[in-house]
């Protein structure tokens, strides 16, 4: 018989609830074991989804505190076993004890996850599902809340199911014209086949560069507001963090090092630094603020280039434009309220934003480009996003293997060899929904959880 595990289920702090979660074929008899229900009922006597009220008690009949204990019975229930839960006043040392007198009656301390593989193992979610739970717990906003529930319910691994099904039928197709070369059969030529692998190439694609989309909005675009000396970097970070965290002053320089902060523009993340001005300076300190702004420069995803339009541009403007890659690049044109003076034309193609970060004008026009320049598209709860990097790497060995067997087809290769390669791709996909996945691997992802998840 399996093991009867338990555990924690919320975090241990003073609070109003706490859960001990028990789940395995002893559940019930455990929590009739310390569990005395107001009207003297057993646990075990109950229909699924009922609860009990009562007390904890010790095995001396002590009683430890009031609960209400709520019977899930299998395979309905979140493991698929028998699951029990038991809410107590939320405190460190009450739910230690309950669960302790839980264990006490035989069953098991809980690794971390294990409720979730337990439920994994009993095909009540896939390993895609099963990771997304953890996106859940994890988000921050609408959009990570989005991808996380479209994996949840499914989105990813119904996406992953009908590649895997092409290709299935590019492999059957494959073994049936090794078998009967010489019969004509409808799709089972090379032709076929590469239209099948086209297929599910291009989708894997999509699969594929998902995982930066998903890690974008999970993790945040870096993000640097570069500009020279005074042109209104802080007043516009400021504006945008909605709150005051640089200093805003009338000497240049004086943002000498790299604030940052996160902030959320209609879902999108950004991970904002606010840089020291990029000018020649003999300034020591100021220098090495310089070089820290060069090099966030070069590893931003998002460059908001800010530039003092009610003043001709100087040097240090354009050296900074002579830097900027157009392609994540907006030019965010200051001041508008003193007027224009700044001659343009030098900014070439980069996208051009009029704003005065004073007034607070222009602002939603910026946001409007910057979702333009970082191509994200919206997310609904139909997106099918990879999150984890075990999920890109499978779905990507997939892909490497259809782009092999495209290959091998496109130069003569023999069928046979081709064939082997779509099994490879197979093989991989099988790995990402878990349908085919070792201990191992399974381990890897469930020890990530939290004990009682
Ligand atoms: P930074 O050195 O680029 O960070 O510039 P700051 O944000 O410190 O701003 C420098 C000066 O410009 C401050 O006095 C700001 O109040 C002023 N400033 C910033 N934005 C605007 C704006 O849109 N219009 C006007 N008129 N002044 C601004």
């Amino acid at each position: 018989m399996a093991d009867t595990i338990a555990a924690i289920a919320t975090p241990l702090a003073r609070g109003s609830i706490g859960i001990i979660r028990i789940s395995g074929e002893k559940s019930k008899q455990i929590a009739d074991k310390v569990f005395v229900s107001a009207k003297k009922r057993k646990i075990s006597s109950l229909k699924g989804y009922t609860a009990l009220y009562g007390d904890i008690v010790e095995k001396n009949g002590e009683k430890i505190d009031e609960a209400v204990v709520l019977n899930f019975n299998a395979p309905f229930s979140y493991t698929g076993e028998d699951v029990v839960e038991i809410q107590v006043h939320s405190g460190p040392y009450i739910l230690k004890k309950v669960l302790d007198r839980v264990l006490s009656e035989g069953a098991r301390a809980a690794e971390p996850g294990e409720f979730t593989k337990i439920a994994f193992m009993n095909g009540k979610l896939d390993l895609i599902e099963a990771e997304s739970v953890m996106g859940l717990i994890g988000a921050e906003n609408a959009d990570q809340l989005k991808v996380s529930n479209a994996a949840k319910s499914g989105r990813v691994s119904r996406k992953t199911e009908e590649i895997t099904d092409i290709l299935l039928e590019v492999a059957a197709s494959v073994s049936v014209y090794s078998d009967y070369p010489d019969e004509e059969l409808e799709g089972v030529n090379r032709e076929g086949f590469l239209k099948g692998l086209n297929r599910a190439k291009e989708k894997l694609d999509e699969l594929v560069s998902s995982y930066e989309e998903g890690k974008l909005i999970r993790e945040g675009v870096n993000t640097a507001i570069v500009g020279k000396p005074n042109v209104g970097k802080s007043t516009l970070m400021n504006l945008l963090v909605g709150s005051e965290r640089s200093i805003v002053t009338d000497i240049p320089g004086t943002t000498r090092d790299i604030i940052e902060d996160r902030v959320s523009l209609d879902g999108i993340i950004l991970n904002l630094s606010d840089t020291a001005g990029i000018r020649d300076t003999l300034d020591a300190v100021e220098k090495a603020g310089v070089k820290k702004a060069a090099e966030k420069l070069d590893t931003a995803q998002l460059i908001l280039a800010v530039f003092d339009g009610s003043e001709s541009l100087n040097g240090d403007d354009i050296r900074l434009i002579e830097s900027l890659d157009e392609k994540n690049t907006v030019a965010v044109i200051n001041k508008t309220d003193k007027g224009r003076k700044a001659d343009l034309n030098a900014l070439k193609n980069i996208r051009k934003v009029f704003v005065s970060a004073k007034n607070n004008e222009g602002i939603r026009e910026l946001k409007e480009c910057i979702k333009e320049v970082l191509n994200i598209s919206e997310i609904s709860e139909n997106s099918a996003v990879l999150f984890s990097l075990r999920q890109k790497k499978d779905a990507e060995n997939a892909l490497a293997s259809v782009n092999e067997a495209i290959k091998a087809i496109e130069d003569g290769m023999t069928i046979d060899a081709a064939g082997v390669l779509v099994d490879d791709a197979v093989y991989n996909l099988l790995r990402l929904t878990g349908k085919r996945v070792t201990d191992s691997v399974a381990d890897e992802v469930f020890k990530r959880f939290c004990v009682g998840k």
